[in-house]
């Protein structure tokens, strides 16, 4: 059965004046309807750049989509008209990004930049769309949301903002909402409440659901699937509770050690040493090997394929045999 979104093989590159960067690199990850799958990553990893050629607004130079296809409902978005696509974006998947104050028009309240939602897609009256707005305003559990439409983005609290954004993100009834890190501006308290909001929307409607986060941590509830990124590729896949009992791959581990755990007060953090590759300049064979405690000659030389480890694990590591078994570093 085809899944609703299937990201199939997909690069992504960037034409820049030193050289070109290769940002994705042949991912693939499907989503299926009322399924949450968090893509993991550090800056850098591809996890962004994914979910914008998902949305199609990487479609222009200096970006290029030299391979791949990004097929929702079985169509592939890379072979539509621009038309077609414009149907689809924001409308059947739409996004959330991470900085609601700049996202929000500061000289416009904010039940006036809800109800324009559906003022300009579903040609609603003014008063039929503010009703609308005071309802969603509800469904994002903004307390007293018939009295605050009428203030303006400053007045909310930076969690409330992001609600608004979510509210906006969801008022066409999106079959897939893409979250990009929506909670990293947000404090701790914050962002779960945040992340609980998007796990009960996604339930109540049956979205697809993906989570773009380097925070391992903030997406372990409300997840079903992982998939991990390293370099533009996925290095990991796998259900979210197998992948925290039993990472199979050193990069998934490294982050896993580097979490803090209430139950290890005390303990020594592990951070993985070095730095992200350089999309410029990927590092040879396994981009992930000038880092690698697992490492051995032939990671600087053979690029690993993702390896199926189980019908719902996969690993990009030549050895993830000795990391799953919990291999010592
Ligand atoms: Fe480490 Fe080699 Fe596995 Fe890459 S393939 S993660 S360098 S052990
Ligand atoms: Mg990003």
């Amino acid at each position: 059965d085809e899944p609703l979104l299937a990201v199939d093989n997909l690069h992504v590159e960037f034409h820049t004046r030193q050289g070109v960067a290769h940002a994705v690199n042949g991912v693939s990850y499907s989503l299926n309807a009322g399924e949450t799958l968090a893509v993991l990553g550090e800056s850098g990893s591809g996890k962004s750049v994914t979910a914008q050629a998902i949305m199609g607004i990487l479609d222009m130079p200096p970006a290029r989509i030299p391979a791949g296809e990004i097929r929702f409902h079985g169509t592939d978005l890379l072979k539509l008209s621009d038309k077609d696509r414009s149907q689809i974006r924001g409308q059947r998947i739409a996004m959330v990004f991470q900085d609601a104050l700049s996202a929000l028009n500061p000289v416009f309240t904010v039940g006036w930049q809800i109800a324009e939602m559906f003022r300009v897609h579903r040609g609603m009256s003014r008063g039929d769309a503010r009703k609308k707005a005071v309802e969603l305003m509800d469904r994002v559990r903004i307390p007293g949301a018939k009295q605050r439409i009428d203030d303006y983005p400053h007045q909310f609290s930076g969690g409330m903002r992001q609600r608004i954004m979510i509210a906006m993100s969801i008022a066409l009834d999106p079959e897939v909402l893409i979250a990009d890190e929506p909670t990293t501006a947000l404090d701790v308290t914050v962002q779960a409440q945040i992340m609980e909001l998007l796990a009960e929307l996604r339930q109540e409607s049956n979205m697809g659901l993906i989570l773009i986060t380097h925070d391992l941590g903030v997406v372990a509830d409300v997840a079903d699937k992982i998939a991990v990124m390293y370099g533009g590729r996925i290095v990991e896949n796998a259900p979210v509770h197998d992948l925290y009992r039993n990472p199979g791959h050193p990069y998934t581990k490294g982050l896993l050690e580097s979490i803090p755990r209430v139950d290890l007060k005390g303990q020594e953090l592990y951070a993985i040493k070095g730095m992200p590759p350089n999309l410029l300049e990927m590092p040879s064979g396994c981009a992930f090997h000038p880092r690698c405690p697992y490492r051995r000659d032939e990671c600087a030389t053979a690029v690993p394929p993702l390896y199926s480890i189980s019908g719902t694990r996969s690993s990009a590591c030549h050895y993830w045999r000795e990391v799953f078994d919990g291999g010592s570093r």
